[in-house]
């Protein structure tokens, strides 16, 4: 049955699209652009440069610097950025297209599944853009449909951040709802196989998920077939003896922070990551643990916020936001409520084995909203000690050095033009960050 509706999709689509791309022509880079009079942050670290003008060029950024010293081509078209602040594109690392803010999974996945890939998950993907996200890894999701999704986006046909994609996580048992975007593993030799699958279909990066429950050899036969092919990979980690799985295998990143029921993270964890610190970065999407609280406690009128009734079709709003009516009788934010104690001091521990910190939101989990998440992750890590730059960096600099493209994070010569600009000051309070101004990505203007 499930077949033959994902089949149904498919047609209608390919009969569609020439018609919707009359309708709506491609997104295209200006041919020249220039940024002109804001301060930039550019994601190396350094001081920002007050004044700057930024030239683009296509898709490339040509020039940074001073006003009077960089040159505005006389053919540009002029953005002003005074009063503002310029910075590259953000980069959230750990986000879930596939659903956008429902309290109720199980519901979702049998509800909706027929309609993520034409309906959910460009809504997803444009707030996601419009939020200033510029990048994302999309860390979960049925393989055909995302897979369609990244490249319609590249094609310019639908508004979205770059898509780096996972496609279905693997895991030692699936439940049946979840089967199309989580495929389990039999020993080492269908580990192997499964990721070369993944790999062929044109995956970027490969996710595991609760690998303490694999043996080291399969996960060493999916880690190793990952980087042959030049893929990362990435493990959910909220258990102890997930991460020290993953480490011992190799992984390149580790998501989420610890466990409801430990105090802290035992020293040997610790330790393993501390050793593999230079290579390890860590995604601890800590910010959606402290936003249940948050929202039922301090601030429900967050759950109005226009854009949740604006971007969704009315029978899915009404859905989404009759499930979020009594949050405090949801058994997930039972349990997270009891996490989040401990969240602070795991985070430091965490932090203070010098792993490299990068920004995941796990946006479109329950009340977390694809319009409202990255700048929360980094407002929290500021709450948390970290330095506003770092915060910023950890969003934009080190996103791109774990994805290995030099191209992506930092506003310079040569790079891809992924710029936003935003209304106030980052460096003072994070919240800057939900006022965005202009959307650039790849040399074009979304916003
Ligand atoms: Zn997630």
């Amino acid at each position: 049955m499930r077949g033959k509706v994902v089949f149904g999709i498919v047609w209608v689509s390919l009969v569609a699209a020439p018609l919707a791309a009359a309708a709506q022509a491609p997104a295209k880079a200006e041919s020249v652009l220039a940024l002109v009079g804001g301060r930039l942050i550019d994601g190396y670290g350094g001081p920002p440069l007050e004044n700057s003008v930024i030239v683009v060029r296509g898709n490339r950024i040509e020039a940074v610097g001073r006003q009077g010293e960089v040159a505005v081509p006389p053919e540009a078209r002029v953005i002003s950025t005074e009063g503002h602040t310029v910075l590259p594109g953000l980069m959230d690392m750990h986000v879930h297209l596939m659903i956008v803010g429902h309290a109720d999974y199980d519901h979702w996945f049998r509800t909706y599944r027929d309609r993520w890939r034409e309906v959910i998950m460009p809504i997803a993907a444009r707030e996601l853009l419009l939020a200033g996200v510029t990048t994302v890894r999309d860390v979960g999701a049925p393989l055909e449909d995302i897979l369609a999704v990244r490249e319609r986006i590249a094609r310019g046909e639908i508004p979205g951040p770059r898509v780096i994609a996972s496609g279905p996580f693997l895991q030692k048992k699936a439940p049946p709802l979840e089967a199309e975007f989580c495929w389990e593993v039999h020993g080492a030799e269908d580990a192997r196989a499964k990721t070369k699958r993944l790999i062929d279909a044109g995956v970027d990066m490969i996710k595991v998920i609760d690998q303490d429950q694999m043996t080291l050899e399969e996960l060493k036969a999916i880690v190793e077939t990952a980087h042959a092919a030049g893929l990362h990979v990435t493990a959910h980690a909220h258990r102890n003896e997930e991460i020290r799985q993953g480490v011992r295998a190799g992984v390149d990143s580790i998501e989420h922070t610890g466990l409801a029921t430990q105090p802290g993270y035992p020293d040997d964890v610790l330790a393993m990551v501390r050793e593999r610190n230079a290579t390890l970065y860590w995604c601890p999407t800590i910010e959606g643990l402290y936003l249940y609280p948050y929202t039922v406690d301090e601030f429900p009128e967050r759950l109005d916020d226009p854009r949740l009734k604006s971007d969704l079709p009315p029978a899915i709003y009404e859905d989404v936001r009759r499930s979020l009516e009594h949050p405090e009788r949801m058994a997930y934010f039972q349990l997270v409520r009891r996490r989040v104690p401990t969240l602070a001091q795991k985070f430091q521990q965490m932090r203070s084995t010098g792993v490299t910190l990068i920004t995941g939101t796990d946006s479109g989990i329950p009340m977390n909203f694809h319009f409202d998440s990255t700048w929360r992750e980094l407002d929290t890590f500021v709450r948390l000690g970290v330095s506003p730059m770092d915060a910023i960096r950890a969003a934009t600099f080190w996103p791109a050095k774990l994805l290995k493209r030099d191209d992506l994070g930092t506003v310079a010569p040569g790079k891809l033009a992924d710029i936003i600009v935003v209304d106030g000051d980052p460096l003072r309070s994070m919240e800057a960050l939900r006022h965005v101004v202009h959307v650039i990505k790849d040399g074009v203007v979304y916003k």
